[in-house]
């Protein structure tokens, strides 16, 4: 059996994917994204239920990730679901009143468009910008009439339901979390969701109200902070300590600030998580043309590998598997680019890519997880075994980038799912010992069993002296097959 990608791989659950759940998991999906912009309640329910289902009986362990939408302003639902092409130079009344479903225009009739946010008439003003679709489509606000804001189309293309509709330049103060994102929240707790997405995130403070959120429904899912703002930019290093994970969310980012900074911002956001040993997703676009095609661009394939050259712990997959033309396919090309980065990133690295510089921040799990990277290396070991209570200590390790495969054992089912977003990591279960002896023994015997090692090989081992959480102090070089 071959160590498993190093970066993990995040697929959007949609229409197009819903019944291929068990290929996208054969093909290498280690997350599942489902986006609640696009599902009701039921179906969320349902796509958990069915994830967790198909991941028993092929005994795998994804992670479920509940995308909440956040004050996105989208259209409505357009006639029979069909997408509307709408030209340059026509008029198109984006209309707030409720229940208006969108036509194409005919005759005098101006193409019209529902819009689900009331405050849309009240935010625009007269030659004012309208984007839609992360900025592919534009309009030109040329009056206000009641609840119709009747613009000209500047950039026209084929146009989807509910899209998203972006006002640049405007300064949204509301509350990343809308009425509806907090009844979706609930429901997302209640399937058992693994991590829980926050959209437009303005500051740390955000991140800190959604976890105290999560722990009074009970729950400990983790929050992942979708950067995608500038207020998000100027709080980074606190947002990045508060949240558990970040999503480098680049559709609305490159809208809300141009797509020219998002290459920088990237580059950016993922430093500071590597530092701080937080997993962090690259989203959006990243083989957008394989939505139709049943290949991608060069260009696509090269800035899936440039995240992983940057350290990101995931790659994303969004429209391509919720409502593309190749969503198994799209994965396979996904993890195809993955493995070919991964191998050449680590060559010339003698065995490891350790570049974690020594810095001040320093705890007994820290400098344990460090020494047995460079003890890895020193010894030839085959792997690292990390024995982890809450995914604390494969976290750390996973933090030195080691280019020594890392398999880490939880006897908690909920640490092995949330190990899918973190890089480097391969996550199995154990039984429940009352020793930290017994359980090394048994991941000990699952490494040879699934044939991951063999006898006579090398094998660093990091655990704690007893078996609780945060007590990790001990690392040792164990050859598998003999006494010790
Ligand atoms: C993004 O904007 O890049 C993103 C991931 O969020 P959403 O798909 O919800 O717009």
């Amino acid at each position: 059996m071959q160590f498993p990608n190093r970066t993990k791989i995040v697929a959007t659950l949609g229409p197009a994917s819903r019944g291929k759940i068990a290929q996208l998991m054969r093909a290498g999906v280690d997350v599942f994204r489902l986006n609640t912009a696009h599902c009701d309640p039921p179906t969320l329910t349902k796509d958990v239920a069915d994830i967790r289902r198909v991941a028993k009986a092929l005994k795998r362990h994804v992670g479920v990730l509940v995308d909440l939408q956040g004050p996105k302003i989208r259209l409505g639902p357009f006639a029979n679901a069909e997408p509307i092409f709408i030209r340059r130079g026509e008029r198109l009344v984006l209309s707030v009143a409720p229940g208006v479903i969108g036509r194409a225009g005919h005759g005098s009739e101006p193409t019209r468009l529902g819009c689900r946010y009331r405050g849309l008439a009240d935010d625009v003003r007269r030659g004012e910008r309208i984007l839609l679709d992360d900025g592919y489509m534009e309009l030109r606000v040329e009056s206000v009439e009641g609840t119709e804001v009747i613009t000209r189309v500047v950039h026209g293309g084929l146009l989807k339901q509910y899209k998203g509709i972006n006002l640049p330049g405007s300064a949204v103060s509301a509350s990343p979390m809308t009425a509806r994102d907090i009844s979706d929240l609930a429901v997302a707790l209640e399937a058992g969701a693994d991590f829980i997405a926050l959209s437009f995130v303005r500051c740390a403070g955000d991140v800190r109200a959604l976890s105290r959120r999560i722990k009074a429904a009970g729950s400990d899912a983790q929050v992942i902070a979708k950067i995608e703002r500038q207020a998000a930019i100027d709080d980074l290093p606190a947002i990045v300590e508060a949240a558990d994970g970040i999503m480098v969310a680049r559709g609305d980012m490159g809208v809300e600030l141009g797509a020219e900074n998002v290459p920088a911002l990237q580059k950016r956001i993922i430093r500071a998580c590597v530092e701080a040993r937080k997993p962090v997703i690259t989203a959006t676009q990243m083989l957008e043309s394989m939505i139709t095609n049943p290949r991608p661009t060069r260009a696509e394939a090269s800035d899936v590998a440039n995240a992983i050259y940057d350290g990101t712990s995931a790659v994303m997959l969004s429209a391509e598997t919720a409502t593309g033309k190749h969503p198994v396919r799209a994965v396979q090309i996904m993890d195809r680019i993955v493995r070919s980065s991964e191998n050449d990133l680590f060559v010339g690295f003698e065995h490891t890519r350790l570049r974690r510089k020594l810095t001040g921040e320093t705890s007994v799990a820290l400098a344990t997880v460090r020494a047995a990277a460079y003890a890895a290396l020193d010894v030839g070991a085959r792997a690292i075994a990390v024995f982890t209570e809450s995914g604390r200590t494969a976290t750390l390790m996973a933090g030195e980038r080691t280019a020594t495969p890392v398999y880490a054992f939880s006897p908690h089912w909920r640490t092995v799912q949330r190990l899918s977003l973190v890089w480097g990591v391969c996550a199995m279960k154990v039984s429940h010992f009352r020793t930290s002896r017994e359980m090394t023994l048994d991941g000990e015997r699952q490494l040879l069993s699934r044939r991951l090692l063999r006898k006579g090989d090398r094998l660093v081992v990091v655990r704690g002296s007893i078996r609780e959480s945060g007590l990790t102090n001990t690392m040792y070089i164990r050859t598998l097959g003999e006494r010790g």
